[in-house]
């Protein structure tokens, strides 16, 4: 007997009465496993699902990480935590939370400007089984191509057309003030409500304004059912050297004594809370908590 026989014949074989002593199916739990591009978790009762975009791999020359260090000491850093040397691997993942009657964005991930190492969350959202027309609110922790560029497609058409898009009104200030953000400002203007730092922007999520790595950049708390999530953006980019030496320079930093500051004090914060929390930039998907380390901190990944 083929297999396929023998299986027609097994199903013919459960009567009415045994299929219903089966336990339930739980269509929402099976649609939850976890692809390629799309992470599905809880905070509390929401539904979050962290959002593959992409991934940047930067060189090891101490334009972005150690600035005015030496490559080897970037390096050595590395070696101790087993990581490859020669280049710095940061991923880019939006935050999607489902949060009752609002499905909400956190970050846009960089659409077309990072070419053909980023521009992957349509084909995420789509994993998450999401349609873009379905995003309530895109929240914005601040306005570099990486976490802005997609909320733009191609031919300039809002990638969440129903969305209203909401930033810091610091954040708002400085886009609008960027030559090379024109054209997206433009696109997205009809979209953007400016908040103050402290903000409730949407059912138990929280602005946390850290300005540092640029003027508005803010932070998101998540709160469900006594649990929290901390969107942290991009406070630390790199799991290992930005955690082990969070005073060090870091080129993506608009203001890099403010940045390495704020750096400091936040991951001293997450250390001493032990606080769940999320970044953007460390590998996929990018949740877990903050340690103190022997030199520094340590990120201890969920999972
Ligand atoms: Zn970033």
């Amino acid at each position: 007997m083929g297999a396929v026989a023998a299986l027609l014949l097994a199903a013919a074989a459960c009567t009415p009465a045994e299929n219903a002593k089966r336990p339930e199916a739980k269509p929402e739990a099976a649609a939850l496993v976890a692809s390629d591009g799309a992470y599905p978790f809880k905070v509390g009762s929401l539904q979050a699902y962290a959002l593959l975009d992409g991934d940047n791999l930067v060189p090891n020359d101490n334009s972005v990480f150690g600035v005015g260090q030496t490559p080897d000491a970037v390096a050595a850093v590395l070696a101790v935590a087993g990581q490859p040397t020669d280049g710095l691997a940061l991923s880019i993942h939006p935050l999607l939370v489902k949060d009752g009657d609002r499905t909400v964005l956190i970050d846009a991930g960089a659409g077309a400007a990072f070419g053909d190492k980023a521009g992957k969350l349509a084909a995420s959202l789509a994993e998450a089984g999401v349609d873009p027309a379905a995003i309530t609110d895109v929240l914005i922790s601040h306005g570099h191509p990486d976490h802005v560029g997609g909320l733009v497609a191609a031919d300039g058409a809002l990638t969440y057309p129903n969305a209203t898009i909401r930033m810091s009104q610091a954040e708002w200030a400085s886009l609008q003030a960027n030559p090379e953000m024109a054209i997206l400002v433009q696109a997205i203007a009809p979209k953007v409500q400016a908040f103050a730092p402290g903000a409730v922007v949407a059912p138990g999520i929280t602005a946390i304004a850290l300005a540092g790595h640029t003027p508005g950049h803010t932070l998101y708390e998540i709160a469900s059912d006594g649990q929290r999530l901390l969107y942290a953006g991009d406070t630390a980019h790199h799991f290992v050297v930005s955690l082990a030496h969070p005073e060090w320079a870091m080129g993506y930093d608009g203001d890099k004594v403010a940045g390495a500051a704020r750096r400091q004090a936040e991951l001293a914060a997450l250390a001493a809370s032990g606080e769940r929390v999320y970044f953007h930039h460390f590998p996929f998907p990018g949740i877990g908590r903050v340690r103190q380390g022997a030199e520094g901190y340590v990120w201890v990944p969920e999972g």
